[in-house]
This record gives C-alpha cells, sequence and structure tokens, in this order.
C-alpha cells in the first residue's frame, strides 16, 4: 500500500473543524514505515550529516530511525522544561496560546551539519522554531523533512520565505 494510504483522516481531532492526519496506521505496517525511513534515508545517505534533529514527539520516530539507518547521532528538540542540561529555547505562537521548543546548548556546533525531521508541516510555527534553535548552536541545517505537507497551510511557503529547503514524502 502506498504511504498516502497508510495516512487516515480523523475528522474533529483535538477540535471540531480539524482535519487530523493519524500516522499510526502507517507505523504499524512494517513495509509502510521501511519504505518511509528508507526513502529518506536514501536522500541524505551521502550528505555528510553529523546528526539527525527530531521534533517532539512524533519527530522522534522518524529522525531516530533514519540516525541508525546513517549511523549519525540522533538531537531531540523537546517542549520547555524536560532536557536536564542548559537549554536554548525558543517561544512560537499557535493559533491560541505559545509553545517552546528546546535544546541542549552543547548538542550541536558549528563543526555539525544536521536535518530537521518531523512527521507533519502545517502552519509552519513547529519547524521555524526548531531552524532557530538550531541556528543558535551554529550547525549546518542542510533541509528540513516530513512525512507529511497539508498544501493548504502556509508552512511550505514559510519554509521558502525564509530560504530553508524542505522536503515532504507526502502532501494533501
Ligand atoms: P505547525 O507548527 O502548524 O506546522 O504544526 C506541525 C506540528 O503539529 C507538528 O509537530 C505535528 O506533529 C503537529 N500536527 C499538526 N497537525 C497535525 C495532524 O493533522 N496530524 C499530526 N500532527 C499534526
Amino acid at each position: 500500500m502506498s504511504i498516502e494510504h497508510l495516512i487516515r483522516v480523523i475528522p474533529d481531532y483535538p477540535k471540531p473543524g480539524i482535519l487530523f492526519r493519524d500516522i499510526t496506521p502507517l507505523l504499524a505496517d512494517a513495509d509502510g514505515f521501511r519504505e518511509v525511513i528508507d526513502r529518506l534515508a536514501e536522500r541524505y545517505q551521502d550528505k555528510q550529516l553529523t546528526h539527525v534533529v527530531g521534533i517532539e514527539a512524533r519527530g522522534f520516530i522518524f529522525a531516530t530511525a533514519l540516525a541508525y539507518k546513517l549511523g549519525v547521532g540522533f538531537v531531540p528538540l523537546r517542549k520547555p522544561g524536560k532536557l536536564p542540561s542548559a537549554t536554548y529555547r525558543y517561544s512560537y505562537q499557535l493559533e491560541y496560546g505559545e509553545d517552546s521548543l528546546e535544546i541542549h546548548q552543547d548538542a550541536l556546533s558549528v563543526h555539525d551539519r544536521v536535518v530537521i525531521i518531523d512527521d507533519l508541516l502545517a502552519t509552519g510555527g513547529t519547524v521555524l522554531a526548531a531552524v532557530e534553535l538550531i541556528a543558535q548552536t551554529q550547525a549546518r541545517l542542510l533541509e528540513c523533512a516530513f512525512l507529511v505537507q497539508l498544501d493548504d497551510l502556509s508552512g511550505v511557503q514559510r519554509l521558502a520565505d525564509a530560504n530553508i529547503p524542505s522536503y515532504t514524502l507526502c502532501r494533501f
């Protein structure tokens, strides 16, 4: 089955009017999950990455498998208050309120070369926060990659406007 067909739509989750893309059927499908990781690994295998950066929480699933397959390290970007050592924090606006991501200050340095992985790109707020954190570490960002991008939201355009390359396996 294609990757697209393994992502189901849940109407009105987490709130009325939202069409939530649920990736859990894909994760449960051995061939589908392997195809995702193999396609990402093929894209990044000769790019001299030092680390794969994953965004909490669903980004971790793909980022860790990819890091293992590429033979490079994994760096988590976490919700506030979860990382035990000194962090950089970046806050960003949500529809209602704000959220933040953190990275350990010593997780990456100017010598590192990374990709950022998340499951899904919607408005782009989350990944742009991730980009800011990588900039603070001075590591070089090759691009941001997603399993899914939602074309009717502004994320792709916001990344393009910021000159951040992105790559997506399937679009809705
Ligand atoms: P953005 O910041 O608006 O681009 O939203 C992307 C973030 O929200 C990602 O970290 C996703 O995990 C999560 N997200 C937003 N919408 C969905 C969805 O429909 N399915 C799964 N995750 C979603």
